[in-house]
């Protein structure tokens, strides 16, 4: 692989400063390649690059049904560049082969298809008003110069989720991928110009927080869509608040999952299973706390532990893997600070619960942990641990377990899984968060609004809800003398 430069206008360069930032393959703990570290210096270089694009005729004056065969275009080329980035994202991040080809590559080229198919389709209307010989009508005009900020769990789809909307509204954006897993959005970024957008469009900054910092700060930003922890959520709110700048906070998560005294086991098992350590369980939905009806609770609980002690670990690109590793040592080490905390707590670890040994020693693995004995008030069912850590407890009635699933600052998702009709609609109702699933696992799609409530963030990602959020309403009256 080269070595990572920025990209800022039409200039691949180094940064600023010379600094430069390394990134590991989790699965063997060896540096994969270096990637320039960017700096406040080359921050402003790529806002300017990014407000100087906005006011280029080649994309200010393009009409709709071309801005829509440039997004297109992105799409095929992540399909013809498929395999390249499937690898290069396992490596990177360490999720399986056939994660990262149907879920990052096919994932994000079907968010570009999406939004292509919206850059057509946004328009304003004409109010039914009462002002005498006038006209009014509304526009959809873009938010302009667009920070987008993405974290290391799905590092191509997240910066997709995000790209797609925000071009296809006519923006034009400073992209700064998670330091961790820079390596894909820098390799995505070389599509954009082969598409044909016009340079400037889309800049990449590779860097640490301090350069997310510096964007976030950046009085040239109109708007900044963050994906990330709740606790950088909040000093982004801080920070840039003072510019007014707009923003979409996609937080973190504790997604519960209800397992009901009519669940078919045969079913739930195995699905809350994979909930759970779905890409080692670095999912912001991921459920981890699971409340099972007291008459399935040992059996679903000893049926769980078995089936994630037979789950297959390895490197992502070994086809036989089940669960490759967490992203790198520093959150190994939080993962495993979590499961210690609940044993000390009184929690019992029936598998899992320490990092692999063997051929796996040198590389991030943590098997899949399965906690029982827990309480709602330890640690380890009130946080976030975003990895593959299932606590489960019991619950007695549906008043109890949807006011237990709505004792959590959090508010991204949650599972429910029943066979009584009734009782999934009134626990989709009473649950406090942005999506509820039930008796399916991991559902997403670009036409579905993501998001959640309470500290999950604000806004919506996806959907016809994400055009609303790359686009200001411009209202023009005119006088009919
Ligand atoms: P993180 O908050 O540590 O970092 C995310 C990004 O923010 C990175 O690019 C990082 O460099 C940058 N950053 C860090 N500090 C910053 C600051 N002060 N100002 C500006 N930028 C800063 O998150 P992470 O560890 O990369 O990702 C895991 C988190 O992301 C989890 O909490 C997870 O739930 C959340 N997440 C949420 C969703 C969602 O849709 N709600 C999706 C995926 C991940």
């Amino acid at each position: 692989m080269d070595n990572g430069q920025l990209l800022i206008g039409d200039k691949w360069q180094d940064a600023a400063s010379g600094a430069r930032l390394t990134t590991v393959d989790p699965a063997t703990g060896r540096p994969l390649a270096t990637v320039a570290d960017a700096g406040p210096e080359d921050v402003d270089a790529a806002v300017a690059a990014a407000r100087d694009a906005l006011r280029d005729p080649r994309w200010a004056r393009i009409t709709p049904a071309a801005r829509a065969r440039l997004l297109w275009r992105v799409a095929e080329l992540l399909e013809r560049d498929a395999s390249a980035f499937a690898e290069l994202e396992t490596r990177d991040q360490g999720q399986p082969l056939p994660v990262a080809r149907a879920v990052s590559v096919a994932g994000a080229a079907e968010h570009f298809r999406y939004y292509a198919g919206w850059v057509t389709k946004i328009d304003g209307r004409v109010p039914a008003h009462s002002v005498p010989d006038a006209l009014n009508y509304t526009r959809r005009v873009p938010v302009g110069v667009c920070g987008l900020i993405t974290p290391w769990n799905f590092p191509l789809l997240i910066a997709a989720w995000k790209l797609a909307p925000a071009l296809a509204c006519g923006n034009t954006v400073v992209l700064k991928p998670a330091e961790q897993t820079p390596l894909t959005a820098l390799r995505l970024a070389r599509l954009f110009d082969e598409a044909g957008f016009p340079p400037g469009v889309v800049n990449v900054l590779t860097g640490g927080p301090d350069a997310g910092r510096a964007l976030v700060r950046h009085a040239g930003v109109d708007k900044l869509s963050f994906t990330g922890s709740t606790e950088v959520g909040r000093d982004i709110v801080r920070a840039a608040g003072g510019n007014l700048a707009r923003l979409s906070l996609e937080l973190g998560g504790k997604a519960a999952s209800v397992v009901a005294a009519d669940a078919d086991l045969d079913v739930a098992v195995p699905a809350n299973l994979r909930s759970g350590i779905a890409n080692s369980g670095q999912v912001c939905a991921a459920s981890s706390r699971f409340y099972v009806a007291r008459p399935l609770y040992d059996e679903f609980t000893e049926r769980l532990a078995d089936a994630a002690a037979a789950v297959r670990l390895g490197s992502g690109l070994d086809e036989r893997t089940q669960m490759g590793p967490l992203v790198g040592e520093e959150h190994l080490a939080r993962v495993d600070g979590f499961v210690r905390g609940a044993s000390a707590e009184g929690a019992t670890v029936l598998t899992g619960g320490r990092r692999a040994g063997g051929e796996l020693a040198a590389g991030s693995f943590y098997p899949p942990t399965i906690v029982a004995d827990a309480r709602d008030d330890m640690r380890i069912a009130r946080e976030e641990v975003f990895g593959p850590v299932l606590t489960v407890m019991p619950y007695d009635d549906v008043d109890e377990v949807a006011a237990r699933v709505n004792d959590s600052e959090y508010g991204l998702a949650a599972a429910v899984w029943t066979r009584d009709l009734s009782l999934a609609h009134r626990l989709a109702d009473r649950i406090d968060a942005g999506c509820v699933r039930v008796n399916i696992v991991g559902s997403q799609d670009p036409a579905v609004p993501w998001g959640g409530m309470k500290d999950s963030g604000w806004g919506r990602e996806m959907g016809a809800e994400a055009i609303d959020e790359y686009t200001e309403v411009k209202s023009v009256w005119i006088g009919l003398q």
